[in-house]
């Protein structure tokens, strides 16, 4: 392990305004960016930046990373002057901002493989003027790494000192621990090597600890200024609500009704399948503008439905995963997920694309524990390795357990898997948990002993091949006809063991056990040809060592 990098509080913050460039810096903001305030934190990373410091901006989407580097980019005073170049990993999303730069009369340009020659060579000899007129130049990874001319042109510009800084965005793309790992970033390691005088900004809006420390080193930035914040999300509202499928567009339905009849939102479906049936339902049943999106489209009918949502021609997206990534679009009031996400990571991304514009938006997700299954079957069929599959597995049961568990806050479960702690106070009762606490209350049970009766009756039964809801209905003593159509005696200990408990705290504690890695699901073809998961005690050492459960409650 390399050392933890340096946080913020062993740097003084740069949040004042006494810099030689402070009154350019406001000039800036309002007159060329017409905002009237800083938002938190970029201030900060404007004039540490304007210093020649090297610094990585960790922001919430929407937290708006991007006027950390593009005022800078116009600011004539400070260290740093001439062109910043940024490296961004979608080329939609970079001439999108080329294009809002350009309206606000910043010169811009974006380097891509499938650019105009006219264009490029127009683009090269801009950059060849002394002083070159163009602010900003926006480049893919790959054709930083693989265009000569390119590499030229930038040994040029610092050489003639108007080189001004590099800037990484979504910089969790040079991490493998990331969820969108890019090889082609990788290389930008070399980048600082080269240019070891000029200021970097890596920005990203992962949270994550492993993330950050992987990108720090990869990107050979360790030991810089890392400027964070809460990533808690407060003007997003968080709902889990249980899942039947059957009514699953109904629900939608009464859904937008009740409160979001013309708002702009995003449904998120895990096959591509479930995402046409879905939107043609909500079309055609419902009267809703409604449409699919999802990596089968076409390219020019996926442009197209994106475009139709933007501008709200379309009210709602029914997509896979493949839909979000440099989508900004600032008022999305809803997402909806209709199935379980695969990581808390990708929940918190998908969620974190409602609300950017700062306004309440609702993120629901509707839940059923057997979605699980599908889950666990696409890692087993898929084509990791066995590393990836554990990493992937892990990262389903913290999501499940995040899903099942009713008492905290919703906030407090997600950033805390991040890493950061957070006071459920400040919830202000604004994700479902926090609410039903309001009102209900809970108490804490010790279930070691039932814990104990519940592992020896899986041992026991493990054999027969049975499943979750079964072995509930066992040991609640409500299961005589099963055991008898199965030959299984009703003298095995603990059957009818958890009378007092009802079904809901049954269900509860096993699924507790599995999470824990007690108790395993192991999933078989039946003979019918359905994916069965069968419930079996865990082979590792966790189901042996009852010291474990001694802290186990309910
Ligand atoms: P990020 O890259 O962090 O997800 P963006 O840079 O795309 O966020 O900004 C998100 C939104 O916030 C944009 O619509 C942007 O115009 C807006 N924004 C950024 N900074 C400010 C500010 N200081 N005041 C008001 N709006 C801002
Ligand atoms: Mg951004
Ligand atoms: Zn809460």
């Amino acid at each position: 392990m390399y050392p933890a990098s340096q946080e913020q509080e062993t740097y003084q913050s740069h949040s004042q305004e006494t810099y030689e460039w402070s009154t350019e810096v406001r000039k800036a903001l309002t007159q060329i960016f017409k905002l009237q305030e800083f938002r938190s934190n970029q201030l900060d990373a404007i004039n540490t930046t304007l210093s020649g410091n090297d610094v990585f901006v960790l922001m919430p989407t929407g937290g708006g990373k991007s006027l950390c580097y593009q005022l800078p980019a116009v600011i004539a005073k400070g260290v740093t002057k001439g062109v910043t170049i940024v490296v961004s990993p979608l080329l939609s999303l970079m001439k999108d901002q080329v294009s809002h730069l350009l309206q606000k009369g910043i010169a811009a340009v974006c380097f891509n493989g499938s650019m105009e020659p006219q264009t490029r060579s127009w683009a090269f000899s801009e950059l060849a003027k002394n002083p070159p007129p163009t602010k900003l130049v926006y480049v893919t990874p790959e054709l930083l790494s693989k265009s000569g001319q390119f590499q030229n042109t930038v040994r040029s510009l610092h050489n003639r000192k108007f080189l001004a800084r590099f800037v990484i965005d979504e910089a969790h793309c040079v991490s493998q621990w990331g969820h969108d790992f890019r090889p082609d970033y990788k290389l930008l390691g070399n980048l600082k090597q080269t240019y070891a005088n000029i200021p970097f900004m890596a920005l990203t809006a992962t949270a994550n600890d492993k993330v950050k420390e992987d990108v720090l080193h990869n990107l050979n930035m360790r030991g810089c200024k890392v400027i964070k914040q809460s990533f808690n999300r407060a003007n997003l509202k968080y709902e889990i609500v249980p899942k039947n499928p059957r009514n699953m567009a109904q629900s939608i339905h009464e859904f937008v009704t009740n409160g979001y009849r013309n708002a702009s939102g995003i449904i998120y479906c895990t096959a591509r399948k479930q995402c046409e049936d879905l939107a043609l339902k909500l079309r055609k049943e419902f009267n809703l503008r409604a449409k699919h999106y999802h990596a089968a489209l076409d390219p020019v009918d996926r442009d197209r439905v994106q475009q139709e949502w933007q501008d709200g021609s379309v009210q709602i997206i029914v997509a896979t995963i493949a839909f979000g990534m440099g989508i900004d679009k600032a008022d999305v009031r809803f997402v909806i997920h209709c199935s379980l996400p695969s990581s808390l990571e990708g929940y918190y991304q998908e969620t974190g694309r409602a609300g950017r514009d700062g306004s309440v938006a609702m993120c629901r997700l509707y839940y059923s524990y057997r979605d699980k299954m599908t889950i666990e079957y696409f890692i087993d069929n898929g084509d990791g390795d066995w590393q990836q599959k554990e990493r992937q597995r892990h990262n389903l049961r913290m999501m499940i357990q995040f899903c099942e568990n009713l008492t905290d806050c919703r906030r407090q479960q997600v950033l805390g898997y991040f890493g950061e702690k957070f006071d459920a106070t400040m919830c202000n009762k604004t994700c479902d948990n926090c609410m039903a606490n309001a009102t209900l209350s809970f108490e804490y049970r010790d279930v070691t002993e039932t814990t104990k009766t519940i592992l020896a009756l899986v041992r026991e039964l493990q054999v027969n091949k049975v499943t979750l809801i079964q072995v509930v209905d066992i040991f609640r003593g409500t299961a005589t006809k099963f055991l008898q159509s199965r030959g299984i005696s009703d003298l095995v200990p603990g059957i009818g063991a958890g009378k007092a408990l009802s079904k809901t705290d049954c269900e509860r504690i096993f699924k507790h056990l599995i999470l824990k890695e007690v108790l395993a699901e192991r999933c078989e073809t039946n003979a019918q040809g359905f994916v069965m998961a069968y419930l079996q005690v865990s082979t590792n050492r966790k189901a042996l060592c009852m010291e474990n459960l001694a802290h186990l409650t309910c």
